[in-house]
């Protein structure tokens, strides 16, 4: 199946789902501005809705784990997005213009996107990430440089401790 594109009045229509995933290095307009990433993969849903009006939806649910730096320490650390949005889909570039203030509740207010039979499915994914990123990325705590290295031991990027080396050198 492919998965880069879907035809937007079948989905809704049918009330289809859709889901897939992909390296996030492939998201190059997401990436090109971030530290350099790890190997994860963003996954997402793609659900049809049409109502009894006739109205159609795109239900998108996207989850991604980017790397950002922090504004604070200048430190990578990974940015998790789980994200749910409804979309209306229209018809014609006109109606993707109607005025928001014509809404009496601004939290009704939804996001449009142009019908299509060939909806780019990943630019639609990462547009949803991007509107999920901080607008000024930070750690909730920093974590110290005066820590202790035991700390990291989780990590598969612990240098090896001095001692260790030492070990080695012996042994020769
Ligand atoms: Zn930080």
């Amino acid at each position: 199946m492919d998965i880069q594109y879907v035809d937007t009045y079948e989905l809704t229509r049918a009330g289809q789902e859709v889901h897939g995933q992909a390296p996030i290095d492939l998201f190059e307009r997401l990436v090109e501005d971030l530290p350099d990433q790890e190997s994860t993969s963003v996954s997402w849903t793609i659900r049809g809705e049409m109502d009894s009006y006739g109205q159609r939806f795109l239900h998108v649910h996207v989850k991604a784990g980017p790397m950002l730096e922090c504004q604070r320490c200048l430190k990578p650390f990974e940015w998790l997005v789980d994200s749910h949005n409804r979309l209306q889909v229209v018809n014609s570039e006109a109606d993707l213009e109607v005025d928001d203030a014509l809404v009496a509740d601004p939290d009704e207010a939804i996001e449009r996107i142009l019908g299509s039979q060939r909806l780019d499915v990943l630019a639609l994914v990462e547009d949803e990430i991007i509107l999920n990123l901080p607008y000024v990325p930070k750690h909730d705590v920093c974590v110290s440089l005066s820590e202790p290295l035991e700390e990291e031991s989780g990590s598969d990027s612990v240098r090896p401790s001095p001692f260790a080396v030492l070990g080695q050198l012996k042994k020769d």
